[in-house]
């Protein structure tokens, strides 16, 4: 066995329906950007498929992997870019007038009548069209007789927990810019902001559809607490074991020498794979304080074991001594975050579904 991410299926199914139970007839849109979060996006998708309505993608490029592997579920490219290869399936962000028209001609010219959502800025500043901005966009709109605009949505910039205020101003000029859209147009829209923790924490904002990430993953975003389950393991194997005498060195760098006698094994896991790197920036403070203490993140029989030396691209090497350990044994390997883990860290999928 070498590395893997051993998704479990059941308990990504159990968190969807957790927070279908808080969103009701709201669509579940599954966010399956960064290779779902680092589960793998295609297999991910195909396993929830029959438990959402939508999917959740950043790029021209993932929508068309996603329907190339038999994605039935329209696909939403959640940023406002796309480019000639968009197509029937496809549910494209605009942003700009002049996307409106490139769009419009793009399905002319393939023959098909498109979809699209559009995005507002509500605050975060990073994509969307300014309130000023939308009666001019209306108006083009009436000129495109290819495509139809089936939603309107935003995103937070920050979580309701953190900062209400702020979440509270993008919500009231989201619910403006509903209002004065609407007034403009006779068809219904999908209107949706929420992403896991204002779906779990806000509950307005559930509105006609939710985008959920975190939460289907089983990350915690948000501060209320609704039973979400971890869905995934990191797994490694030892690929063999070796006595040391105590005065060696092991490893690179001569930077551990052994002080006694002791088992070493070698582990099939590196920096290469994602060992060690994080996600998130700690304070000067804790990262001094897991320099002396860090936190265990590697486990043979449910037993913490310490790496020594510093660690390789492809393995690993550890302290086993009070353990009996064979070749082959199983080493749970407890990462900060999946998103850092590479290819070579194959995803496998289990449970009974
Ligand atoms: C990533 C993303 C989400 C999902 O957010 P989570 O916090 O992971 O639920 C929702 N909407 C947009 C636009 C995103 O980019």
């Amino acid at each position: 066995m070498n590395s893997s991410i051993e998704v479990n299926v059941p308990h990504v199914i159990h968190n969807i329906q957790s927070v279908r139970k808080l969103s009701g007839d709201a669509l579940f849109m599954a966010i399956v950007k960064s290779n779902a979060y680092g589960l793998g996006m295609v297999e991910f998708s195909l396993y929830v498929q029959s438990s959402v309505d939508r999917f959740g993608v950043n790029s021209v490029d993932e929508a068309i992997q996603l329907l190339q592997y038999g994605i039935t579920k329209p696909v939403h490219i959640l940023a406002p870019y796309f480019d000639e290869r968009v197509r029937e399936g496809m549910i494209p962000t605009i942003d700009r007038i002049s996307d409106l028209y490139l769009y419009d001609s793009l399905c002319e010219k393939k023959g098909y009548h498109g979809l699209f959502h559009l995005k507002v800025n509500t605050g975060m500043n990073r994509f969307g069209l300014e309130v000023e901005q939308i009666d001019e966009f209306m108006k083009a709109l009436q000129e495109c007789s290819h495509i139809t605009m089936e939603g309107v949505f935003s995103h937070f910039g920050s979580t309701y927990g953190k900062h209400k205020r702020f979440t509270q101003k993008q919500w009231e000029k989201f619910m403006f810019c509903k209002e004065i859209i609407e007034m403009n147009y006779s068809q219904p829209l999908i209107f949706h902001i929420a992403n896991s923790a204002a779906c779990i924490d806000f509950p307005e904002s559930r509105l006609d559809m939710v985008r959920i990430g975190n939460a289907m993953y089983g990350f915690q975003s948000s501060k209320a607490q609704i039973g979400l389950l971890p869905t995934f393991t990191v797994k490694a194997s030892v690929k063999s074991v070796r006595f040391v005498s105590k005065g060696d060195y092991v490893g690179y760098g001569c930077t551990f020498k052994a002080k006694r006698n002791m088992w070493v094994a070698v582990i099939s896991f590196g920096g290469y794979d994602g060992f060690g790197l994080s996600r998130k920036r700690k304070s000067f403070l804790l990262e001094a304080y897991h320099h002396f203490f860090p936190k265990p993140k590697l486990f043979i029989q449910n037993q913490a074991i310490k790496p020594l030396g510093n660690i390789g691209m492809t393995y690993i090497l550890a302290d086993v001594s009070p353990l009996n350990v064979k070749p082959g044994n199983e080493v749970i390997v407890k990462v900060d975050s999946i998103l850092s883990l590479k290819e070579t860290v194959k995803r496998n999928y289990v449970g009974n579904y």
